[in-house]
């Protein structure tokens, strides 16, 4: 195996908040020295030039576009499988903005073609009627991701999950597809970017819902870190398994090289 391709989650494996994992900023400095190229793979509604600030500043050069995150994946799904339609989204601003140049929003469930849901910390009665009376008249609906709660500063907090709930209890409708980790959208966009077969790529993340599943479903190796939601004992009866598990990012250069060296 010669210096694979890198799918790299951020949150809980290169980052927690906005500081970096001891040591993960120069393991992976280390990891692009020796030539294995880096693709940033994320469930985030950040803007990705905000991103790509955080890595530039540590001395990583990282176009934008190898920042393969959940706006970005939506638009490229949205523009192939329905070129045109008038979308409404429940969301945070950042997801909206980001959209508004690439896809038609409206909030008139008359003509309402696609609900998007995501999580939506100004979510109420009338933004859920809207997707309600839309649904009724036959609109498709597409979630950023399935997550009942989200890690914040100060606790959990409810995610997506709780507004596919509210629109479930409404409608019986649930979401016709899911765009996030561990979505194939979202692995065809990683590998389209990094430009290498599965079998030349390593997903690396904390997360064995997200990260590990994604890469065990689209044909990747899977390296599970431990800095993030996931402990040891988490692994025991965990289905898929990652191939290689890791304390730290820290770690992965001396793994990688140990098995180029074999
Ligand atoms: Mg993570």
């Amino acid at each position: 195996m010669r210096t694979p391709g890198l799918l790299l989650d951020l949150d809980g494996t290169l980052f927690i908040g906005t500081d970096w994992i001891p040591g993960a900023r120069q393991a992976l400095a280390r990891l692009q020295r020796r030539g294995h190229r880096a693709v940033y793979v994320s469930n985030t509604l950040d803007w990705p030039e905000d991103i790509a600030a955080r890595l530039n500043d540590a001395g990583l050069p990282t176009p934008t576009d190898d920042i393969v995150h959940v706006p970005r994946v939506l638009i490229d799904y949205l523009q192939q499988h329905h070129p045109g339609a008038a979308v409404y989204v429940i969301g945070e601003r950042s997801l909206i903005d980001q959209m508004r140049p690439h896809v038609r929003l409206s909030a008139d469930p008359e003509e309402i073609d696609v609900v998007v849901a995501s999580a939506d910390l100004a979510f109420d009665f009338s933004k859920l009627t809207v997707a309600f009376l839309a649904l009724r008249r036959g609109a498709r609906l597409i979630a950023t991701n399935t997550d009942a709660t989200w890690p914040g500063p100060s606790g959990l907090v409810p995610d997506t999950g709780a507004i596919l709930g509210a629109i479930e209890g409404c409608t019986g409708r649930r979401q016709e597809v899911v765009v996030g980790k561990p979505s194939r959208w979202m692995a065809q966009a990683a590998l389209r970017r990094l430009g290498l077969p599965p079998e030349k790529v390593w997903v690396v993340g904390d997360s064995l819902a997200t990260d590990v599943r994604m890469g065990k479903e689209n044909g990747m190796t899977a390296a599970l870190v431990l800095t993030g939601v996931t402990s040891r004992a988490d692994l025991s009866g965990a289905n898929p398994q990652p191939d290689h598990v890791l304390e730290s990012f820290a770690d992965l250069p001396d793994l990688l090289a140990s098995l180029q060296d074999t």
